[in-house]
């Protein structure tokens, strides 16, 4: 039986290259070996409050850029979570044997407590429970994200694993997280430190026109460049390199990391080249997002048969979890 996979990304705002490489593009590859679920979370995005407005609308973007980035609906299921509001009674079951300690360690949470500090909500808390039950509701074995999701995967693992314990079953798989390079990945922001991010605004979109692009990479944070042969760069110089990594030719990294060793780099050079090989990447990208999101028709077609396809396979997860807890009909 061929494996099952899973990915979803909150609907919060435009998809950028740190989606992409961290998870998006491992899915695409993996869509036509293996039973795969793609979804957008629009629950999870309740987190932050968006407006009644722009919800729908936030859905709209991030289901069409999934789609421009080649997931073929007709193959994988691709479904918005709330259509499936099995996840929902999976997640308030699941909640029952998640503990606050446990909860409150989790280093997403905590970042959250540091960065939203006016707005430290239940969600938040249980954020890992509602991605176990997206997870598990299917089954999942193998769920393509970047390395930021990586303790959460490990949340999920445990979560199955308890139940199973719990109920003395064999039930639930235990998740794990997916790469094809092998390790999960985080691309950097251009702003010199930490992870690219949408709340971070420090990202390229994957929307972005080549002007824009163009714009954010030449603005990228540097220094003066280096003053010792074979010097390691610190960590600006080195997010500019992983970002060639993921979008460059081999022999354009090796280029740039040699100028750098031998003290010859233009930052320039290196970024005029950068945003050229980002833009080359993303303009087809782009292309198809317009075209997308101007067929409102066929966006109502694919979420109608993901959420379809989805129930399926939802409704017959939880009736066996119903009847492992102990629920019986009268
Ligand atoms: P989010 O945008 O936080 O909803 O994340 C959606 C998916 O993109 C998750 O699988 C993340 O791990 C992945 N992701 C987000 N930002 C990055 C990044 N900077 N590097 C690698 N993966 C990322």
């Amino acid at each position: 039986m061929k494996e099952t996979v899973l990915s979803g990304i909150r609907s919060t705002g435009n998809l950028h290259l740190g989606n992409y490489f961290g998870a998006i593009r491992n899915f695409v590859r993996m869509q036509h070996e293996y039973n795969c679920y793609f979804f957008v979370a629009d629950w999870h995005s309740l987190t932050t409050h968006p407006h009644p407005r722009d919800l729908h609308a936030n859905v709209k973007t991030v289901l069409s850029e999934y789609l421009a980035c080649g997931i073929d609906p007709e193959i994988a299921t691709l479904y918005v979570q709330s259509d499936i509001p099995e996840i929902a009674e999976l997640y308030l079951l699941m909640n029952m044997n998640a503990y606050i300690g446990e909860l409150e360690r989790t280093t997403t949470f905590k970042e959250k407590v540091r960065k939203q500090l006016d707005n430290v909500n239940a969600g938040l808390l249980t954020y890992p429970v509602l991605m176990a039950a997206d997870i598990i509701i299917h089954k999942a074995n193998k769920v393509p994200v970047g390395k930021d999701q990586e303790q959460n995967i490990e949340m999920a693992r445990r979560f199955a694993r308890r139940f199973n314990t719990i109920y003395e079953t064999e039930y639930f798989p235990e998740p794990e997280g997916f790469s094809f390079s092998g390790n999960l990945i985080k691309i950097p922001g251009l702003d010199g430190s930490g992870k690219m991010g949408k709340s971070e605004g420090n990202a390229i979109n994957l929307a972005d026109d080549a002007k824009k692009i163009h714009q954010k990479v030449m603005r990228a944070v540097t220094d003066a460049g280096p003053t010792e042969m074979n010097q390691t760069p610190p960590e600006a110089i080195e997010n500019l390199f992983k970002l060639m990594e993921v979008a460059s030719t081999p022999e354009t990294v090796i280029h740039f990391r040699e100028q750098y060793a031998k003290c010859r780099i233009r930052y320039g050079d290196l970024k005029k080249q950068l945003s050229a090989d980002i833009i080359r990447l993303t303009a087809p990208i782009r292309t198809r997002i317009l075209e997308i999101q101007a067929d409102d028709a066929y966006l109502a077609k694919v979420v109608k048969m993901g959420a379809e396809k989805a129930r399926i396979s939802a409704s017959a997860t939880l009736r066996d979890v119903r009847e492992i807890i102990g629920f019986r009909k009268f």
